[in-house]
């Protein structure tokens, strides 16, 4: 199948037992046994539930992986992503990531021993570098939060093999859609299907998908130990977001286009960060392994006094955290996805106080248009 069916079907098609189109919400923690010794392959749901062995295959399908693992957030697929690995094991991750995976690995994970090196992944000449006998993993964010930079993962891939080590892929901007990053070669991919997968703004979730024998097991244990597992409403959710993902991510992918050349010929605006304009410095690699763009734009605002008149005056824009909806949402890096990045680290990657990052909707990019205008010009 394509694609598109894929997305739009999942594995399942309908629930086999009543036939119902809408996987059922199975709202229950225990499953009662037939028999000693027998099971209805379900006991508890933290182990194990119905509707979110639905989206799980459903991820697994649209990745090209064997397994997928669905966790209440992108933030619980990371944590159990890290157990893979011991303390004294070196993993290098993009130095231009999510705020909340950055504070996880090193105010947390780094604590207990096991080695982070942050680093600009994007150039590889940095990977190599980094690259320490004890090295295990690379982490990658691509394209890279907020400042879009793309990190080649076929590269990446055999780079690490050669070591014996693994890759780990967070396409949570360009989703299953546009990027699949294991048949790149990498052997994880992480999600927060918060974004674009789920796509509403109504609920969270994570995935971990993958198709390596030698961690499966190790996975499934983490998760059933942890207990970060999906709930089974927030698995309905999620399910029933993906359904229009094809659409919503085609239309995300042209209304940032049409923002992010007005943005571009703006005298107030100095530099804007997009994926999809030629003259990005990935330009070449993004269209080799992505087939699209997301609804990601970033800037610079020439003067920093004009960042706070932005997010008063914008009125259809929405000043929150978060992308990947159908909203469009203002965000201020600095002081909200990013605050818990030191300063140098922040200002290396180039998050400084007059970057904001859009996450584009898929409203009438006029009326987008004529929003970020009214507030730009007062
Ligand atoms: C939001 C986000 C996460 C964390 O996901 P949650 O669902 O908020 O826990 C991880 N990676 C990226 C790229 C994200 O945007």
């Amino acid at each position: 199948m394509h694609l598109e069916t894929n997305i739009v079907r999942g594995a399942d098609y309908f629930e086999p037992r009543t036939g119902a189109l809408a996987a059922p919400i199975y709202q229950s923690a225990s499953f009662r046994h037939p028999g000693l010794g027998e099971s209805t392959g379900f006991d508890y749901s933290r182990v194990c539930n119905p509707t979110r062995g639905v989206v799980e295959r459903a991820m697994a399908l649209m990745e090209g992986g064997k397994w997928a693992l669905a966790f209440a957030t992108g933030m619980g697929a990371i944590s159990a992503m890290v157990k893979v690995f011991a303390p004294g094991d070196h993993i290098i991750v993009s130095e231009d990531l999510y705020g909340g995976s950055y504070r996880l690995l090193h105010d947390y994970y780094a604590n207990y021993g096991f080695l982070f090196s942050f680093v600009d992944t994007s150039d590889f000449s940095k990977i190599v570098g980094a690259t320490r006998p004890e090295t295990k993993a690379i982490f990658i964010e691509t394209p890279s939060n907020p400042m879009m930079k793309v990190s080649d993962i076929r590269r990446c891939a055999e780079y690490i093999h050669t070591r014996g080590g693994l890759l780990v892929t967070d396409n949570t901007f360009c989703t299953p859609y546009f990027q699949n990053p294991l048949r790149l070669g990498s052997d994880f991919v992480i999600h927060s299907g918060t974004k674009y997968l789920a796509g509403h703004n109504d609920t969270l979730s994570g995935f971990i998908v993958h198709s390596n024998e030698d961690y499966g097991e190790k996975l499934l244990d983490i998760q059933k130990s942890e207990g970060a597992s999906l709930s089974p409403f927030d698995a309905f959710l999620t399910l029933r977001g993906i359904k229009t993902l094809a659409l919503r991510m085609e239309r995300h992918q042209a209304n940032a286009e049409r923002v992010a050349q007005w943005l571009r010929a703006q005298p107030q605006v100095e530099k804007v960060f997009y994926t999809g304009f030629p003259d990005h410095p990935q330009y070449e690699l993004s269209q080799r392994q992505a087939r699209g763009h997301n609804g990601m734009v970033s800037f610079y605002v020439k003067d920093a006094g004009d960042v706070a008149t932005l997010l008063k005056r914008l009125k259809l824009i929405l000043f929150a955290e978060s992308l990947g909806g159908v909203e469009s949402l203002i965000t201020y890096p600095l002081v909200q996805t990013h605050s818990a990045i030191p300063e140098s680290m922040r200002l290396s990657a180039g998050v400084n106080e007059r970057l904001v990052r859009l996450s584009i909707g898929i409203e009438h990019p006029d009326d987008l248009i004529a929003d970020l205008a009214q507030a730009m010009t007062g």
